[in-house]
């Protein structure tokens, strides 16, 4: 494997840092820095004016292949491209999950059609989607859903019925894959469907969930006899498991990179307070930071070890450990910052919910090692399928 950029990488470089400098000015400077973890309720409208912005200057989609309106980058641009934006002080991505989950997907498993509707509007920053897996039954075991759907007498459309749970953006989303059951009766990872579902309709009702933060970026979402055309599903019916898999996969890859980098600038701004209120001067304080800055980077050699093999959404052992080291790292780095802060950092001011990026991030962080699967599911993973154990034994009901 080759780490390093090449001239052109470097003159990419160049080119994305100019865009960037001359783009998030104006109406948008107030979005530097922004709608990163615990602070990804801010500015919604904005940060949506903001992709479109994006998209007008090519940059969504860069890693697609060209045909399917993407600039098809090498992962070393994709790269560039994600530490010039935390760089920049790009704001938390509201597209992300159109153009890092199904997007990829799409490209992969969708039909022509398929892709000729859905691509554009994630292109151009005007289709925002969401995730619709997890249900109150089914969380670290996925295969437990029990959402239904079945086409209607006409065969034109599948009805939709049951409950989502902690649908991160359903509120500001107008699409939502849903990973439904399609044949009756049917158990675990068989019988499911991958479907594309429009939210803006009588069928869906989302109701946000507080979380620790007093934010609401998850809901819950109803469905009762909501409807999608026959057409807008991914896969035959009965592929669900399989879709919603190689999604994973993707969530799994290049995505994780812009979250990556922005970890770099909450580890800066930690380190800057350190040196500012003095606790740099304290021992334990400092092996912490170097700790976290030596983690970082290996995270960041990790994940380009990753990256550097085939991204067809398949699960690498790379990515098998990425999960669990990143999110631990995470959550570790929220505690530092409050030890940095100190006691004051555990009194809030004012209302019992205006918290500082800092408490917003410590408390947040708490949600990395449960969501995109918990610490004792990537630990399950790793035993069963990199160091090749027993499966763990099923709990018969
Ligand atoms: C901030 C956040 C955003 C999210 N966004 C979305 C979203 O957009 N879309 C979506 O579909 N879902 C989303 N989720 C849901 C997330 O994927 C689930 O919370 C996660 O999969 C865990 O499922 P659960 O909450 O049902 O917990 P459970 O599966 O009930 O697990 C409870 C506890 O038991 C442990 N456990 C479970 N099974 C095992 C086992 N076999 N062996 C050992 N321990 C086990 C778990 O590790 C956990 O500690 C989000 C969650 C969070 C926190």
């Amino acid at each position: 494997m080759k780490i390093g950029f090449s001239p052109e990488d470097e003159a990419f470089r160049q080119e994305i840092a100019q865009w960037l400098a001359d783009h998030l000015r104006g109406e948008f400077a107030q979005l530097r820095f922004r709608g990163g973890p615990g602070d990804e309720h801010m500015f919604p409208e904005e940060r949506k004016a903001w992709e479109r912005e994006l998209a007008k200057g090519g940059w969504i989609g860069i890693g697609w292949p060209k045909e399917c309106g993407g600039r098809g980058l090498s992962i070393s641009q994709q790269v560039i491209f994600n530490e010039e934006y935390a760089r920049a002080g790009g704001p938390g991505r509201m597209g992300h999950i159109g153009e890092g989950l199904i997007g990829p997907t799409l490209v992969a498993m969708g039909t022509k059609e398929q892709q000729q509707r859905f691509l554009p509007g994630i292109l151009q920053g005007e289709e925002f989607w969401c995730q619709g897996y997890s249900e109150p039954s089914a969380g670290s075991d996925l295969a437990g859903v029990k959402t239904r759907a079945q086409l209607d007498e006409s065969g034109e459309n599948w009805l939709i019925n049951g409950q989502k749970v902690w649908t991160s953006l359903a509120h500001e989303s107008q699409w939502c894959f849903v990973l439904a059951r399609t044949t009756p009766g049917s158990v675990g990872h068989q019988g499911l469907s991958f479907l594309l579902v429009p939210m803006d309709q009588p069928g869906i009702e989302v109701q946000p969930i507080q979380q620790l933060t007093g934010t609401s970026e998850f809901n819950e979402v109803f469905f009762a006899d909501a409807r999608t055309p026959a057409d807008h599903i991914i896969g035959q019916p009965g592929d669900g498991w399989k879709v919603a898999m190689a999604l994973l996969g993707f969530e799994r890859g290049v995505s994780t990179l812009g979250q990556q980098m922005q970890f770099k600038n909450e580890l800066d701004e930690i380190i800057r307070i350190a040196k500012d209120n003095g606790s740099a001067q304290d021992p334990l304080i400092r092996q912490r930071l170097a700790q976290a800055w030596a983690g970082l980077k290996v995270l960041r050699y990790n994940s380009l070890r990753m990256l550097s093999g085939s991204q067809d959404g398949s699960l690498r052992r790379e990515a098998m450990i990425y999960k669990l080291a990143w999110s631990n790292w995470h959550r570790d780095l929220g505690k530092l910052a409050m030890d940095i802060l100190g006691p004051e950092a555990e009194v809030l001011e004012g209302g019992p919910y205006e918290l500082s990026r800092l408490q917003s991030l410590f408390l947040f962080t708490r949600s990395d090692t449960i969501y995109g699967g918990s610490n004792e599911i990537q630990r399950n993973i790793i035993a069963e399928r990199a160091l090749g154990m027993p499966r763990e034994p099923k709990l018969q009901l």
